[in-house]
């Protein structure tokens, strides 16, 4: 008999390490993580204020890179790419929610949205398109034409996640995406997070709050940058019951 097939590896963190600084001011943000994303998988990283969290997705997401292990995003190594080419595929693999939110204020919620697309040599009219529905998916085509400035702290965040969706990214990473969110407009964002998930990407979710982690299939705590613990959630066995 063999083995039912496992969904695609979307991510793979190998025995990453981060040193921040050296000798006796070396900060070890991380020493030793692995993990394993699928396609269809959403992981929520939990642990206390500097324990490695924002480190470990800066690295998943090429922002940042590994003082020793390797990072592999749909099955290449970040390390082989030159600069120009891992800023494509960060474009286009990597779908990354900023914990501040880095909209650009010259540019219309649409523009915001469209320009990973535009960057990466899609038409301006298509990028359009394709912006007016992800701002659709995150709850905000009215926005469309808004700058930053004329929005709500709440309306920003969702602009940012909808920049973070567009196009045909599948590893999505998210550092306390609901932070300037009230609840209800945090969880639906949870929801658009898990739709995409469920829909053949990959998703790594840092939050404090055990609620937004039944989001999840799985969760892994982090402590002083080890991870020392990694369940299963009620999400993997009772999800939809879980997500009602
Ligand atoms: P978390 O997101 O879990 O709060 P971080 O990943 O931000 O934790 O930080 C982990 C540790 O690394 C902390 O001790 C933090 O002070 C340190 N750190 C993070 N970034 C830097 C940096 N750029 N320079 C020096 N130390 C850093
Ligand atoms: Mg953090």
């Amino acid at each position: 008999m063999t083995a039912p097939r496992q969904p695609e590896i979307l991510l793979e963190l190998r025995a990453v390490h981060r040193t921040h600084g050296d000798g006796a001011a070396a900060v070890h943000a991380l020493r030793g993580v692995d993990l394993v994303l699928r396609a269809g998988e959403l992981v929520a990283v939990m642990g206390p204020s500097g324990s490695g969290k924002s480190t470990l997705l800066n690295l998943a997401g090429g922002l940042d890179a590994p003082t020793a292990g390797e990072v592999v995003v749909e099955g290449v190594s970040l390390d082989s790419y030159g600069r120009t080419e891992l800023a494509r595929v960060r474009r286009r693999a990597l779908g990354y929610v900023f914990q501040d939110l880095n909209l650009i204020p010259a540019l219309t919620a649409a523009e915001n949205v469209a320009l990973p697309l535009e960057l990466d040599g899609v038409r301006a009219r298509d990028a359009r398109v394709e912006a007016l529905r992800a701002l659709e998916e995150v709850g905000t085509p009215q926005l469309a034409d808004r700058f930053p400035d004329d929005m709500s702290g709440g309306q920003q965040q969702r602009v940012a996640i909808a920049r973070a969706l567009v196009g045909p990214r599948r590893v999505l990473l998210a550092d306390e995406p609901t932070g300037a969110l009230d609840s209800e407009t945090g969880e639906e964002v949870l929801a658009v997070l898990r739709r995409r998930v469920d829909a053949g990407a990959a998703g790594l979710l840092v939050t404090h709050e055990a609620r937004h982690a039944a989001w999840a299939d799985r969760v892994v705590f982090l402590r002083d940058g080890l991870v020392v613990d990694a369940g299963e959630t009620s999400a993997t066995v009772g999800g939809a019951v879980a997500r009602a």
